[in-house]
């Protein structure tokens, strides 16, 4: 096992530069096992990165060790209408397979750019009311926690809006999920219709990691909104709760989210980060 040394902007959307102390690639269960015991010697916490497209480092030098998901890439199937996928598959590669093969899935992912294992993690999936999230399909997940390999089903997982219990643990790591993807018929491809869709309502070429909150006060988000306009890190003009972000320095995007939470606490209203922030 090797512990690296990076500086890079590559490990968050938001393409912030920083220093990363502890890189530990994770390609097999015995590098998880090692990489743990590690932090575990050095008294430092652990999180797991995918693509990092949910992931917000709030330090310009992070001491976490960072599990970087490089476990191979596999869509094995597996009778039965079911699949299993690696942790490290690329959702819109799965989505563009189900097509080709004629099978269903969460195709308003087609424009998210996570891997499985991130996706399952977060429970990627619509708004509140859409109600189509990556759980729908999902019937297990093979997972690695401390010194152990576990099988569990979806169930078990503690899937919510937008979390489960590896996006609030932050230190297992998925190995790979099974789904079960029924048959279809389609009149039309449903990947180019998402990423048309995405092209016209997202906010998609300027650095960013999707919606920042999944708990929030609107009328409090256009108010904090007004202070940033001429910021580097500012308020998607396409959706309120994505911040889209011009500079490499982190703390533009803090100043936003600081904001944001003292006026939640000032007036009682709830506030919950989607993103996932590292230090
Ligand atoms: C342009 C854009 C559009 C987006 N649209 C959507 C959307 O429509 N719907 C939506 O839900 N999200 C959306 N997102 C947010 C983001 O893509 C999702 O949350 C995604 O699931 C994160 O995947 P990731 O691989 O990048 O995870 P990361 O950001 O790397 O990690 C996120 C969380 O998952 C955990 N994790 C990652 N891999 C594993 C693993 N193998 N095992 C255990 N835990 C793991 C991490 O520890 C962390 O807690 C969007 C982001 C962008 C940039």
């Amino acid at each position: 096992m090797k512990i690296l040394n990076i500086r890079t902007k590559k490990f968050s959307w938001y393409k912030t530069d920083h220093e990363f102390a502890n890189v530990i690639d994770i390609k097999s269960a015995e590098d998880y096992y090692e990489a743990i015991k590690y932090a575990q010697s050095k008294n430092l916490r652990c999180y797991t990165l995918g693509n990092g497209s949910n992931t917000y480092f709030r330090k310009k030098k992070i001491s976490t060790v960072i599990l970087r998901n490089c476990l191979p890439d596999f869509i094995r199937p597996a009778g039965e209408d079911l699949f299993e996928v690696s942790s490290s598959t690329n959702v819109p590669k799965l989505l563009r397979y189900l097509y080709s093969e004629g099978r269903e899935g969460p195709f308003n992912l087609a424009s998210v750019p996570a891997t499985v294992g991130g996706a399952v993690a977060m429970n990627a999936g619509g708004g509140k009311t859409e109600g189509i999230f990556i759980s729908r399909y999902l019937k297990s997940v093979s997972y690695l926690c401390n010194g152990e390999r576990i099988e569990a089903k979806v169930s078990e997982l503690e899937m919510g809006f937008r979390k489960s219990l590896f996006s609030e643990r932050r230190d297992c790591i998925i190995i790979s999920a099974t789904f079960l993807f029924p048959q279809k018929e389609f009149i039309s491809n449903p990947v180019t219709e998402r990423l048309d869709w995405a092209r016209e309502h997202q906010d998609l070429k300027i650095p960013n990691c999707g919606s920042v909150w999944r708990a929030f006060c609107f009328p409090l988000l256009r108010l904090a909104e007004s202070l940033f306009r001429t910021s580097p890190a500012y308020f998607s003009k396409k959706s309120l709760i994505w911040i889209s972000n011009k500079s490499s320095d982190h703390r533009h995007i803090l100043k936003i989210l600081r904001v944001v939470r003292f006026f939640h606490l000032v007036t009682l209203r709830k506030c919950e980060h989607e993103i996932r922030i590292v230090d």
